[in-house]
């Protein structure tokens, strides 16, 4: 049975490139820091249920077109690295270094699976922790949040540092999760400045935790830093974090807006 957030999530993908034309003037993204980063105080997102495995299943099947970044043999996609390929599964090493795409995007719908070790060690950010920066920059956090809190824009699905998920739909340690991340690339102008933010809509488990969100800037640890200027497609990196999350089945597929 589809997802009832689904049908929301669909209309919102089509409002976040449709709505953007290509010479439409300097954005204005709307965002205020109403919550300090990485602020205690801000509610935490509710558990939910995921959608179940088998619905999802279909969906995870790579589209005609899409660039394969990792069908389970290996990592011929990615620049050299020391990260593991078991089992048809792309595992992270621990004090290595993130794993970096060999081709560069923009705009793209981007499909990965991932899954927390188990049995479920440390807490907070350092379990099961990695994450997926798109253009090396703007990240979509991965952690094992099953009966794991922490604060709300670490959660598995936030917009790290920026936006918490709506919900936590995480599965536990051991399970497979997926991410459909769909990300619409900023642009800058002659001088550097930012006419357009990054943005993204995710769908955790088949549930919408991120709706066409607006990147006030790239990705850090316990700041927001401000946009800079950088390429229209830039790499693809997933984190090194000290946790051996595995990966599977990553597509993506660039979307021309
Ligand atoms: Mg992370």
């Amino acid at each position: 049975m589809m997802c009832p957030s689904r049908s929301r999530w669909f209309l919102s993908l089509l409002l976040g490139f449709a709505c953007v034309r290509a010479d439409e003037p300097v954005a204005t993204s709307g965002i205020t820091h109403e919550w300090g980063v990485h602020d205690p105080a801000r509610p935490r997102p509710a558990p939910v249920a995921p959608c179940a495995a088998d619905a999802l299943a279909a969906l995870s099947i790579a589209p005609a077109g899409a660039v394969m970044l990792f069908d389970g043999t290996d990592l011929a996609a990615w620049q050299p690295s020391i990260w593991k390929v078991e089992n048809r599964c792309l595992e992270v090493v621990p004090k290595s270094a993130p794993l970096t795409s060999r081709q560069a995007f923009g705009s793209c719908h981007l499909h990965l699976e991932w899954r927390a070790p188990s049995p479920a060690t440390g807490e907070g950010q350092n379990r099961g922790n990695s994450g997926v920066f798109l253009q090396g920059r703007y990240e979509v956090q991965v952690l094992d949040n099953y009966e794991n809190t922490t604060y709300a824009d670490g959660y598995a699905g936030a917009a790290y540092g920026q936006n918490p998920p709506r919900v936590d739909p995480c599965r536990p340690a051991g399970e497979w999760n997926t991410y459909d991340i769909f990300f619409r690339a900023p642009r800058f102008s002659a001088d550097g400045s930012v006419t357009r933010h990054a943005a993204v809509t995710v769908l955790f488990n088949g549930v919408l935790v991120q709706d066409n969100f607006e990147f006030t800037g790239p990705t850090a640890h316990k700041k927001r830093p401000p946009y800079s200027a950088h390429p229209a497609e830039v790499p693809l990196e997933l984190q090194e974090h000290g946790c051996r999350v595995r990966f599977r089945n990553i597509w993506i597929v660039p979307v021309a807006d």
